[in-house]
């Protein structure tokens, strides 16, 4: 599945809301909270009191990429646009190790 397509996708399932701020909250709260239950199905498989589930893992994770489009909808940004912009900030910081593996930013148009 492509970023744009799951980003509208699962923009269907956006609460609506009267406050945009509220909106904005929501999707950053969101995020972190997400974020949080990543850490700690990781925490508590590290600490030895819980085995991690590679499923609920998953399933958290897709979580924060929710939460992560609700922010960039907010925002009137694409997901596939913050993939783009986060590759060409990992090629500025660590270009010798994207040697060989070509310019493929050309390949969708
Ligand atoms: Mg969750």
């Amino acid at each position: 599945m492509e970023l744009n397509e799951y980003q509208k996708l699962a923009m269907i399932t956006k609460k609506k809301w009267d406050n945009k701020d509220a909106e904005l909250i929501d999707s950053a709260l969101g995020l972190c909270g997400e974020s949080g239950e990543v850490a700690d199905i990781i925490k508590k498989h590290l600490a030895g009191s819980k085995e991690m589930n590679l499923d609920d893992l998953k399933k958290e994770l897709g979580d924060v990429l929710w939460y992560l489009a609700e922010t960039c909808d907010y925002l009137n940004i694409s997901l596939d646009e913050i993939a783009k912009l986060n590759i060409e900030k990992l090629k500025k910081r660590h270009g010798d190790k994207f040697s060989g593996y070509g310019d493929r930013s050309d390949e969708n148009k």
